[in-house]
């Protein structure tokens, strides 16, 4: 069976093939062990304790019983920097766990709350500098979906634009507004609940769901389901949501049968302009299992073959 399918977020168009993961492959690449995974301390790596001379001082650090157990620090190669005037913005790394081998498969509720603690800190520390139009919030895990080290990670980037995926969707949720007076994300959300079956988790702050159609197969998505801004989180955010995290990635990890590659990306409000009423904050959970092929590098068309109402069946946990 096919379908044309159009993500209701993003508005890309997809062609939906019931049958495409199915087609004869080779089994997926897990990421293999690298040097000193195993261990809580690696002295190779600039984000273990011990190597703190190999970072800038710390933008933000949380301690416990004399040590550091997360920090923030500044990016030693950034993908921007305050040196040009076109395009200017600041370049963090959240250290997400003092642990080397820490992971979101295995990390604590308390180590989470962390790194939303920090997020929050940094969003507000970084969007205060003048000129600063947008806070990108990102993880890539594994060498797969672009990390170069291992040590479990995240990355805060602030830039004086609105980047242009960010742009289509306000113009995806304006034209929404436009045309049936309602936010989109909320109209989502409704929809996905009462259909319940792409329903992961639906909280009192959060919804968790596998999204009808997606660019890339198998993605997750999170909505927050208040007019909040993540500065304007509370304690009730920063707890729903790391527990989600806890749970969603060992429902994960026990799906693909090990640890994959993902980037997590939390799509923020841009800090200027009205988009209080179209938008919503959210968060895309996307796989790294499969690439791209000359078709959709071609067409700007996706193919997706992962059955949402199956995915979300596998990893729901309530
Ligand atoms: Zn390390
Ligand atoms: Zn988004």
């Amino acid at each position: 069976m096919k379908e044309m399918r159009r993500d209701q977020i993003t508005g890309d168009l997809i062609i939906y093939s019931s049958y495409r993961n199915k087609r004869p492959h080779d089994t997926v690449k897990i990421n293999k062990k690298e040097e000193d995974e195993g261990k809580i301390n690696s002295d190779k790596c600039p984000f273990c304790r011990g190597n703190e001379h190999l970072n800038d001082i710390p933008t933000y650090l949380i301690e416990e019983d004399g040590e550091w157990i997360a920090k923030s620090v500044k990016n030693k190669f950034p993908i921007i920097d305050l040196e040009t005037e076109h395009i200017f913005g600041e370049h963090e790394v959240v250290v997400e766990t003092y642990r080397h081998n820490g992971s979101y498969y295995n990390m604590s509720l308390q180590e989470f709350s962390n790194v939303f603690d920090m997020y929050i800190d940094r969003y507000k520390g970084l969007s205060s500098r003048s000129g600063i139009e947008y806070i990108n919030i990102f993880k890539n895990s594994l060498r797969d979906a672009g990390a170069s080290l291992m040590h479990p990670h995240s990355q805060i980037v602030s830039f004086n634009l609105i980047p242009a995926e960010i742009i289509k969707e306000l113009k995806v949720a304006r034209s929404y507004m436009e045309h049936h007076h309602e936010n989109l994300y909320d109209h989502i959300v409704e929809s996905e609940i009462s259909h319940a079956k792409r329903l992961v988790y639906n909280g009192e702050k959060f919804l968790v769901f596998i999204p009808q159609a997606t660019r890339y197969n198998g993605e997750i998505r999170i909505i927050c389901k208040e007019e909040k801004k993540i500065d304007q989180w509370s304690q009730d955010e920063i707890g729903e949501i790391s527990y989600i995290y806890k749970k969603l990635f060992k429902k994960w990890e026990e799906y693909n049968d090990g640890e994959i590659a993902f980037n997590v990306i939390i799509h923020t409000y841009p800090l200027s302009g009205d988009y209080d009423d179209v938008f919503r904050t959210h968060f895309h959970i996307i796989p790294r299992k499969f690439n791209f092929g000359g078709f959709e590098l071609s067409t700007n068309l996706f193919v997706c073959g992962t059955d949402p109402e199956e995915l979300a069946a596998s990893l729901r946990f309530y």
